[in-house]
């Protein structure tokens, strides 16, 4: 994506509403700190020369956010060396320690994605003992190396036995329900977007919290800042992002779920931000200051209301994305594909894939990719070994994009990915349901992402062997096809 550099002005502008509005809904957060969790991810140039790098990145490393002037309302537990430091376990390692560090002042917890804060609960799950014994003893773990960070750390950890135990203790339990609210008990809701893709997490983060409210505060993007949530107190499933005119020249694509991809006689009329209409659905087109023009965002919103004159829209979902565990976003073409690519490994077998589906776990941090494999060989003595299938799954990890591939590799953000092969006859046993539930015969098409319970439970009670990926995928930063 194109940028320039007074777009960071704009997003510091969306980013300074955030406080003021939140503070109408919940006061008293000046007295207090946030425990955010916040990374940056390596960069890379173009061949043309150009610095390329997420766009969080982008904004944790600008001057706006490193120097940025005191304020009351958006104080961190982290520290920029901490928030700043490429190496991701160093950087959560610390993140967490600080948060521990001043449980008792942390007023709200968060991270930009519900995944993010579900991984560092894991971390928190697989790091207590070295934590606490850092906290208790006043010695920071030396596979903190990075110099600015350890410097940082070894000023403010000191001796604290008492709060050691406290921590340990709520840690060593083996229920961790409502672990966030037992440990930062000043808590009064989670930062983390949980709508769209995200809204998987929901469950999860109501167990770890013990339901504390979530607030979903601003819409976004890598191509362009969009807007805020002016209630950000309501329930994840209420929310309406209200669009700032002033982030890029917004027009709306009238989006028509039932028109089956029929051609039209004329081709549809984009609406202006002032026109659109309550109760509709729009697929968003952006023209940047950065330079893209009537660029196709790929999102579907629906006008709920107006903010005085400023309509509101629901985020509905994404065009296109099948698979979503963390900011990977997997469509139906790459699906295919790396179907194909694993599937060429049983041609020896004489096997072929028939059918398949896919499905995003996240019952498990971090969540993981689920295919749904039904085969068919031609010679039944000849089938494929675990080792072989194992395989396959790496195969279509190599085939799936760089945003996958670093998940997987640098961030550890995504698990390994899963091949279920199911019984013959299972995706004619599907299509048999979804006919019962009336779906047209004629028309019944296998839906290649499925997470809808009767069909997972269909689907699992069908499973004959279930395979992982054995290794990581290939990914460097500066491989980034
Ligand atoms: P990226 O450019 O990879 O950061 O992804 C931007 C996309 O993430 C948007 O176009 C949306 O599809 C999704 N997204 C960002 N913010 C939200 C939000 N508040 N609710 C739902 N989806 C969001």
């Amino acid at each position: 994506m194109p940028t320039i550099k007074e777009e960071l002005d704009r997003r510091r502008l969306l980013y300074s509403l955030l406080m003021p509005v939140m503070n109408l809904y919940v006061p008293g957060l000046e007295r207090g700190k946030g425990l955010y969790f916040l990374f940056v991810k390596s960069e890379t140039r173009t061949p043309g020369g150009l610095l390329a790098r997420p766009v969080l990145t982008s904004y944790y490393k600008s001057d706006h956010f490193k120097t940025r002037p005191y304020d009351p309302y958006n104080v961190y537990t982290s520290p920029n060396e901490a928030i700043l430091c490429p190496d991701s376990f160093q950087s959560m390692y610390a993140q967490m320690l600080c948060g521990l560090l001043q449980r008792q002042q942390v007023l709200r917890v968060g991270a930009v994605f519900a995944s993010g804060l579900l991984r560092a609960i894991r971390f928190l799950q697989l790091n207590w003992p070295q934590l606490t014994q850092d906290i208790e003893t006043g010695a920071l773990n030396p596979k903190l190396t990075d110099p600015s960070l350890r410097e940082y750390m070894d000023k403010i950890l000191k001796p604290n036995p008492e709060l050691a135990e406290c921590v340990r203790h709520e840690c060593s339990k083996d229920n961790w329900e409502g672990i966030i609210a037992r440990i930062w008990q000043n808590t009064k809701y989670l930062d983390v977007i949980v709508t769209g893709a995200m809204a998987q997490y929901i469950p999860t983060l109501d167990y770890y919290s013990g339901g504390l409210p979530l607030a979903c505060t601003m819409y976004a993007s890598s191509e362009c800042y969009f807007g805020l949530n002016l209630n950000p107190m309501c329930k994840p499933s209420q929310v309406s992002y209200t669009i700032m005119p002033n982030m890029a020249y917004f027009e709306f694509l009238p989006h028509e779920p039932d028109s089956f991809g029929f051609p039209r006689d004329s081709p549809p009329k984009l609406v202006d931000l002032v026109d659109v209409q309550v109760g509709k659905e729009y697929e968003l087109v952006i023209t940047t200051y950065a330079g893209l023009y009537r660029y196709r965002v790929g999102d579907i919103l629906r006008v709920t209301g107006f903010h005085n004159s400023a309509p509101q829209f629901h985020f509905v979902r994404r065009k296109n994305v099948l698979l979503s565990i963390d900011s990977d976003k997997t469509d139906e073409a790459e699906l295919q594909k790396a179907v194909e690519n694993a599937s060429r490994l049983l041609r020896e077998f004489n096997i072929s894939v028939v059918e398949y589906t896919s499905y995003a776990d996240t019952r498990t941090i971090p969540g993981h990719y689920v295919i749904y494999w039904e085969l068919l060989g031609k010679d039944s003595a000849n089938s494929p070994t675990d080792e072989v299938l194992k395989q396959c799954c790496l195969a279509m990890e190599e085939s799936l994009n760089s945003v996958y591939r670093q998940g997987r590799v640098a961030d550890n953000s995504i698990g390994p990915l899963e091949i279920r092969v199911v019984k013959t006859g299972t995706f004619e046993e599907l299509m048999d349901y979804a006919i019962s539930r009336g779906a047209s015969i004629n028309q019944y098409k296998v839906p290649r992402c499925v997470n809808f319970t009767p069909i997972m439970e269909l689907l699992d009670s069908r499973v004959v062997s279930s395979h992982f990926s054995p290794a990581s995928p290939h990914w460097t930063p500066e491989r980034r096809r």
